[in-house]
């Protein structure tokens, strides 16, 4: 291989930012690796998203002590990546929350992502062996539901497909501040290797709607102006919309997936090659776009094998 697999040459730690966003809101960033989103409730605290790894999230947890004492109660994960719900057993949480489309994902392939994810992102998986295995739901929902933290109304919602199939956010309606997941991302490139790329901008248009003062990105620092807010989505949106056009012109002209690979990273790369883990995501992303483009509707899973054969396929020169 001529470069690296994924991420397993980005070895660098990154520097962490603890910032509030409301009262009862904060943001866990980390320079573009995945953040973590806390509220914090009249009597509880609630994590969304985990980390990937239980001793990872105890540097979560001990930020988290540093403005509260209340016990962590909740874990929504905003889809099933590994790289953001196996770090969950360390908050012992009594509810772990996802969309019932997230749970059917964990089942269907849960444990071929996480082998994957692992193998693409060794530094992000520090102590993996402290994982006691995937992490499991305990509390579904279909299309929304609301939690009360005592006076904080807390809407968790299933806002439709984009990053994958179960994609929720999480929205303080009166504080207005949003958890996107990884439907939006800032400076880092979007992951869409198991997108629905199609349908992602129409649900981005949803979160627009809520008309958000702050959001926590994926990937990638706070946004804490409505401005930056619209910065954020609008720039997830243009990726998205670019991968699919550039991938499916080519998938429909009857160009291979290596062609249509090359196309798109010759087309992209003056805009989007400076975001975070570009180079580790276009291959995925147009493997992704390609198949959506010849009709596949249900991403194909990822597994160890299935991820090094495609990058020595698109990556020979
Ligand atoms: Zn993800």
């Amino acid at each position: 291989m001529t470069k690296a697999f994924a991420s397993q040459a980005d070895l660098a730690d990154k520097k962490i930012t603890f910032s509030k966003l409301a009262d009862n809101a904060y943001a866990y960033t980390a320079e573009g690796d995945p953040n973590t989103g806390i509220v914090i409730g009249d009597d509880a605290v609630m994590v969304i998203d985990t980390q990937a790894t239980p001793i990872m999230a105890q540097d979560v947890i001990r930020r988290i002590r540093e403005v509260t004492d209340k016990p962590i109660k909740y874990v929504v994960l905003s889809h099933y990546h590994a790289v953001r719900v196996l770090g969950a057993s360390a908050y012992g949480a009594q509810y772990v929350i996802a969309s019932e489309a997230t749970r059917e994902m964990i089942v269907e392939r849960g444990q071929q992502d996480y082998d994957s994810e692992v193998q693409r992102f060794p530094r992000l998986f520090r102590s993996v062996e402290t994982v006691p295995g995937l992490t499991w739901p305990n509390l579904t929902f279909s299309d929304r539901m609301t939690l009360w933290l005592g006076q904080t109304e807390v809407q968790i919602i299933h806002a439709g497909k984009g990053h994958t199939k179960g994609d929720t956010i999480v929205w303080l309606p009166k504080e207005r501040v949003l958890f996107s997941g990884d439907l939006v991302e800032y400076g880092a490139t979007p992951y869409a290797g198991d997108a629905h790329l199609q349908e992602w901008p129409a649900t981005l248009q949803k979160l627009r709607d809520l008309k958000p003062v702050a959001l926590v990105p994926g990937r990638g620092d706070a946004l804490t102006t409505p401005e930056a807010v619209e910065e954020g989505i609008a720039g997830t949106q243009a990726f998205v919309t670019a991968l699919y056009e550039e991938v499916a012109k080519r998938a429909k002209s009857g160009q291979s997936l290596k062609q249509a690979y090359d196309g798109a990273m010759a087309a992209m790369s003056p805009r989007y090659g400076n975001w975070v883990i570009f180079e580790h995501c276009m291959p995925f992303d147009v493997s992704r776009a390609y198949d959506e483009a010849k009709g596949i509707d249900h991403p194909r899973i990822w597994t160890a094998e299935r991820d090094i054969e495609m990058w020595k396929a698109l990556e020979a020169k």
